[in-house]
C-alpha cells in the first residue's frame, strides 16, 4: 500500500510540475503576444485626440472605455485581442468612421488617467494623425481632373489642406489643382481619408510618426535663422553686382528686368542676343 502511496505522490507531482510549466508556458507566450502588441501601431489604427505619444499612452491608459462610451459619434473602438494593437486601448479607423472634431472634446474630458491629455482644449490642435497624398498615380486631381472633394471636406480647408495650382503638361492647356497637406494644421481627423471618392482612397491618415520626417539637430536652414534674427547672417550683406546694359537690373526671382526703361528706349540688342536683353522678363 505504501509503495502505491508513494507512486500516487510521484504522479501526482509530475502532474503539478507538468500543468505550472503548461500555464508559465502560456502566460510568456500571452504576455509575448502582448508585448508584441503594445509596441505596434497600425497604420490604420488612430488614436483618439490629446493621446500621449504612444509608449506613454500604453502607459497611461487603464483600458476603462470612457472615452469611447463619451464619443457622440461612436467613432471609438477598444481593440479587441485578435486586433493588431494593445488591448483595451481606444482608436479609430479613418476610411471606416472618421473624428468628428467636437468642439468640447467629450472623448479627452472622460478620460480619467490623462492619457488623452486634459491641456488639449482647442480640438484644432489636436495631432491624431497626419494625412498623407500617398497615390499621385490614381488621385483625380493629379490626372488633372477636378475632384477636389477632400479639400472640401477637411475641417481646416485651406489651412490644412490646400489646391496648389500647377501646369498640365499633358494637355499643355489646363491647370492641375494638386491637394497638398499642411502638417502644422492637419488634425489627422481623417475626414478627408473617408470621403476620397476612389475605391482605395489616395489619401489616407497615419500615425503621425509614420508620416512626417525629421530633420537632423544638426540642420539649420538659413531663411529660417534670417527671421529669428530679424536680418542677415552675414555683415554686411553686399548687393550682388551684375555686368548688366545700361537700364536693365537683375531680380531675385523674376530674372533679367528691363522695366526700368521704357520699351521704345531700350537699346537695341545685337542680333542672337538672349530675349530678355530685348527688354522682355524672362
Ligand atoms: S473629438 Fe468627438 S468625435 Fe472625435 S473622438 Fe472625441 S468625442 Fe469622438
Ligand atoms: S478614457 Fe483614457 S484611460 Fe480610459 S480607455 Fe480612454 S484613453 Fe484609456
Ligand atoms: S485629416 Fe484630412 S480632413 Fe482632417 S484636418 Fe487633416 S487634411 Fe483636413
Amino acid at each position: 500500500m505504501a509503495v502505491t502511496s508513494n507512486n500516487q505522490s510521484r504522479r501526482q507531482f509530475l502532474l503539478d510540475m507538468a500543468k505550472t510549466a503548461c500555464g508559465v508556458g502560456v502566460f510568456g507566450l500571452g504576455l509575448g503576444l502582448y508585448t508584441r502588441q503594445a509596441r505596434a501601431l497600425p497604420p490604420t489604427a488612430i488614436r483618439p485626440p490629446g493621446a500621449l505619444a504612444e509608449a506613454d499612452f500604453q502607459g497611461a491608459c487603464i483600458r476603462c472605455g470612457m472615452c469611447v462610451r463619451d464619443c457622440p459619434y461612436n467613432i471609438l473602438e477598444l481593440a479587441r485581442p485578435e486586433d493588431d494593437l494593445a488591448t483595451g486601448t481606444p482608436y479609430f479607423v479613418a476610411r471606416k468612421i472618421p473624428c468628428e472634431m467636437c468642439e468640447d472634446i467629450p472623448c479627452v474630458k472622460a478620460c480619467p488617467t490623462g492619457a488623452l491629455d486634459h491641456q488639449l482644449t482647442d480640438i484644432n490642435k489636436a495631432k491624431m494623425g497626419l494625412a498623407a497624398l500617398v497615390d499621385q498615380e490614381t488621385c483625380l486631381n493629379f490626372l488633372g481632373l477636378r475632384c477636389d472633394v477632400c479639400y472640401r471636406v477637411c475641417p481646416a480647408i485651406d489651412k490644412a489642406i490646400t489646391l496648389e495650382r500647377t501646369h498640365n503638361v499633358r494637355t499643355a492647356k489646363h491647370t492641375m489643382f494638386l491637394p497638398t497637406v499642411h502638417s502644422e494644421y492637419c488634425t489627422g481627423c481623417g475626414k478627408c481619408e473617408k470621403s476620397c471618392v476612389l475605391d482605395v482612397a489616395a489619401i489616407k491618415v497615419f500615425p503621425v510618426q509614420l508620416a512626417k520626417g525629421e530633420l537632423g539637430k544638426h540642420y539649420r536652414l538659413g531663411w529660417e535663422e534670417k527671421k529669428k534674427a530679424g536680418e542677415s547672417l552675414v555683415a554686411p550683406e553686399i548687393e550682388h553686382q551684375y555686368n548688366l546694359p545700361e537700364g536693365f537690373k537683375y531680380e531675385q526671382g523674376p530674372g533679367l528686368s528691363g522695366e526700368a526703361v521704357a520699351p521704345h528706349a531700350a537699346p537695341a540688342a545685337p542680333s542672337g542676343a538672349p530675349r530678355a536683353l530685348h527688354g522682355d522678363k524672362l
